[in-house]
Formats: structure tokens, sequence, C-alpha cells
């Protein structure tokens, strides 16, 4: 097996109603809004929550034979260890 990082990206949405009461809108809506960040509505954003958006990008990791660990981005461009120039072995790529 070889080693990866993917790093993930979700881009969700959450529509719902939450019934307060409040003295005008601008309150309503400032309520709400400190309850999404004081984290008191995570079950109403769990349910009704939707994926919109999502990406998945995976770098491969690699460990050199004398032990330097670097990734896809930091290899050269003849696939060797940019710290001490050994070649990385074919089966390591795909
Ligand atoms: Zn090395």
């Amino acid at each position: 097996m070889k080693q990866f990082t993917v790093r993930t990206k979700v881009i969700s949405e959450a529509i719902f109603d939450v019934d307060i009461e409040a003295d005008s809108h601008e309150e309503a809506e400032q309520i709400v809004n400190e309850m999404i960040w004081n984290d008191e509505l995570t079950d109403e954003l769990r349910i009704h929550s939707s994926i919109d958006d999502e990406r998945y990008d995976a770098t491969q990791w690699f460990v050199c034979t004398c032990g330097h660990g670097f990734n896809e981005n930091q290899m050269t461009d003849n696939e060797e260890c940019p710290k001490c120039t050994t070649p990385i072995p074919a089966e390591e790529f795909e």
C-alpha cells in the first residue's frame, strides 16, 4: 500500500426554520446567528444538511531508502528524493 494525504473540501447547505421570540427582525436573526455559533443548533444542522459540492485531492507520500520523508510535490522532476537525490523505485508510482 502507498501512503497518501487527501485534502478534503465539502461544501454543504442546511435550510431549516427556528421559532424564537424577539422584538424585531434584526434581533430575531441575530439570536439565531448566535445560536448557530454557540453550537445550539447542531442537531438541526446535521439533520437538514446536504452536500452541495465536494472535492478530494490526494497527495502521495514517499520515504526514500535513507529515511527522508517527502511528498510528490517536493519530489524532483527526475523522480528522486529532494534531499539526497536517491531515485524512487518505479513500483512506488502508478
Ligand atoms: Zn533521501
